[in-house]
């Protein structure tokens, strides 16, 4: 079994390559590594190689990893469904939240929030009917009606791709998104700049690199599960 050192710089390398292939800057992609399936000693870890940004499904997942490590130089990402009743537990914990997608969430975040929050709009591209998020069409709406929310600054979309082995699939649903965030963006909203894209995971992170992501969503290639017991 390989050490979190030699994981990271595999990721490391393919993410290059993914960069050349693509005639991209690698300082344009941020790694987030999700910590939602192992213990605060691992997420320690990971910061040690020089991780700086850590990703968590649930509220107890992002005040676990707090408990021991501190927020200043860490950037936490929340990248699960929100529920309206959670929000307060960790929505000033969080620098970013991936998965907005009901305004009833954002009227929360509205009251509860004591800065503006980064957010991301998620997009169900593929259509599954067991994905979260919000269909291509409903996106430019969701974003007016956030106008009065002035706690949530939209700086992009996210989606996750379908399970698959069939990349031509994965690739056109992260292009689909690269465009809508084009169409948002020229938009120029004051609330929505909408620049970045949040898409890839352990399985497809090269791919969504290559079709524009900002932002790549690791977990098990990068940190593993805890039951592996590793190193
Ligand atoms: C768990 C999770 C990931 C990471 O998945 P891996 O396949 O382990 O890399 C990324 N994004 C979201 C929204 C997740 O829930």
């Amino acid at each position: 079994m390989e050490t979190l050192q030699q994981r990271m710089k595999i990721i490391e390398e393919e993410i290059q390559a993914a960069c050349t292939r693509s005639g991209r800057k690698r300082q344009d992609i941020t790694v987030i590594a999700v910590t939602k399936q192992v213990s605060a000693k691992r997420a320690q870890e990971v910061i040690e190689i020089g991780i700086t940004d850590l990703g968590e499904n649930r509220p107890e997942g992002i005040l676990n990893k707090q408990k021991d490590i501190s927020l200043d130089t860490i950037n936490y990402h929340f990248i699960g469904n929100v529920q309206s009743r959670k929000v307060k537990d960790f929505i000033n914990k969080v620098g970013f939240l991936h998965s907005l997608d009901r305004i009833n969430i954002a009227k929360e975040i509205q009251k509860r929030a004591t800065a503006p929050v980064e957010c991301f709009i998620q997009v169900n591209v593929s259509g599954e009917e067991s994905k979260s998020g919000l269909h291509p069409e409903e996106v430019e709406g969701f974003i007016q009606e956030l106008a009065e929310i002035d706690k949530i600054r939209v700086i992009g979309l996210m989606t996750m791709a379908p399970f698959t082995q069939d990349e031509e699939l994965i690739r056109s649903v992260f292009r689909s998104l690269r465009v809508l965030r084009d169409q948002i963006s020229a938009l120029n909203l004051e609330n929505a700049p909408c620049t970045q894209l949040s898409m890839g995971m352990s399985n497809d992170y090269t791919i969504a690199i290559e079709e524009g992501a900002t932002h790549v969503r690791i977990g098990t290639a990068l940190v593993g599960t805890e039951s592996e017991g590793d190193e």
